[in-house]
């Protein structure tokens, strides 16, 4: 699954969700996680990547059941990373791929960048529309393996607990 993720990356290339560097106003709040615990989910097959885990790494064990007996791990680091070795969740953050309930794939800002993140105000359309198109892009080749899918799809459900609370 290394060749899936490379291509899925490729589809992001260097991509940023505005034009500039959005972490200059925020001092990249994304990558200051605050506490124990603090990190992304990586999606299915993509610990593959880290057979030689950075020391600026560590990945741990969730309770995110995205499919029976399957949990998704979680990646946290010490704020600063070598960019190419950060995961999908990163790279896409603060949009991410999600399945509505009528199966529809969209595109949505996550809604837990909200009180973090300062692109969460915006809408979608505000967004730097080729990173918008990658992230809608990565969302389709998700969909094409049975298991990637079936995380978009539980991963869209736990998005909603957040977007309604
Ligand atoms: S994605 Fe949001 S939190 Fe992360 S650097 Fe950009 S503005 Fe800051
Ligand atoms: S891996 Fe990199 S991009 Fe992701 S949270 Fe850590 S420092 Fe930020």
């Amino acid at each position: 699954m290394k060749n899936f993720y490379n291509q899925i990356y490729s589809v992001l290339g260097s991509l940023t969700p505005l034009k500039g560097d959005c972490g200059r106003a925020c001092n990249k709040a994304c990558c200051e996680g605050d506490k124990d615990g603090d990190g992304m989910y990586l999606f299915p097959f993509e610990e593959e990547l880290y057979t030689a885990l950075p020391s600026w790494a560590s990945i741990s064990e969730t309770d995110f059941e995205y499919d029976k007996n399957k949990f998704a791990p979680l990646f946290s680091c010490d704020g600063i990373c070598e960019r190419s070795m950060r995961p999908l969740s990163c790279r896409i953050f603060p949009l991410t791929p999600y399945i509505a309930k009528d199966g529809e794939l969209e595109v949505i800002v996550d809604p837990r960048s909200v009180g973090m993140c300062p692109l969460s105000a915006l809408y979608v359309e505000d967004f730097e529309p080729d990173f918008v198109k990658a992230v809608e892009e990565v969302g389709k080749l998700l969909l094409t393996n049975p298991e990637t899918k079936k995380f978009l799809e539980a991963f869209s459900r736990l998005l909603d607990d957040c977007r309604f609370i």
